[in-house]
């Protein structure tokens, strides 16, 4: 079976190289903010996880991992507003520097809430990285750390981001076609 990559793809925003070059940039300065401090890096899931294994690499500190899962669109490409934990921490981030390292801020409605919700459990300190920032469709204010890259408002694939949990492999950011999603929602009538 042969797979052809770019089919839904309408084209390439960011590349697999500029990508890798970001991400070590951005583990250099995470590395000197936190010099001599231990991050506890809180991905978000499941669009997340790509960068996140990229960049822990990139940091030369000591990094430990947890994950939290929050209610996502769907089959949408834009969000309800409506924000639900499906997964929360199994470490506790008590006095923990707390690093959120989410694919992409849009709305910023999921990060504006999991700031706060992090913040009631007494951490050290929290911050936030993101690969992606949409600032054109934000709705909630989010004060983002560390931030990748800034686009325009389109809907991107790959690298972690999904649309209908596809394209999440793909080494590159692409803008999606938007016929795919516009099918999408006419078979799904939504
Ligand atoms: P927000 O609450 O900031 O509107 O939504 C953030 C979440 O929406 C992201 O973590 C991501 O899962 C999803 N999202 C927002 N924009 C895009 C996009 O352009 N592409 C993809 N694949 N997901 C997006
Ligand atoms: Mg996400
Ligand atoms: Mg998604």
């Amino acid at each position: 079976m042969s797979y052809n990559m770019m089919e839904d793809v309408e084209r390439i925003l960011i590349s697999e190289a500029e990508l890798a070059q970001r991400v070590k940039e951005l583990g250099a300065q995470i590395t000197a903010d936190y010099t001599g401090k231990e991050i506890l890096m809180i991905g978000i899931l499941r669009g997340a996880v790509l960068f996140m294994s990229d960049l822990m690499r990139a940091i030369s500190l000591p990094v430990s991992l947890d994950f939290m899962a929050v209610s996502s669109y769907g089959v949408s490409t834009t969000s309800s507003g409506v924000v639900r934990i499906m997964k929360d921490l199994d470490e506790n981030a008590e006095n923990k520097h707390v690093l959120i390292v989410e694919d992409i801020i849009d709305s910023g409605l999921t990060l504006n809430y999991l700031v706060d919700n992090l913040k009631s459990r007494r951490p050290a300190s929290v911050k936030i990285c993101t690969l992606l920032s949409k600032p054109d469709r934000r709705k909630a204010e989010v004060q983002i750390a560390y931030n990748g890259f800034t686009i325009p408002d389109y809907f991107v694939v790959g690298y972690g981001l999904d649309f209908a949990e596809k394209y999440r492999n793909f080494p590159f950011i692409g803008v999606l076609k938007p016929s795919v999603y516009q099918s999408a929602k006419q078979s799904a009538k939504i």
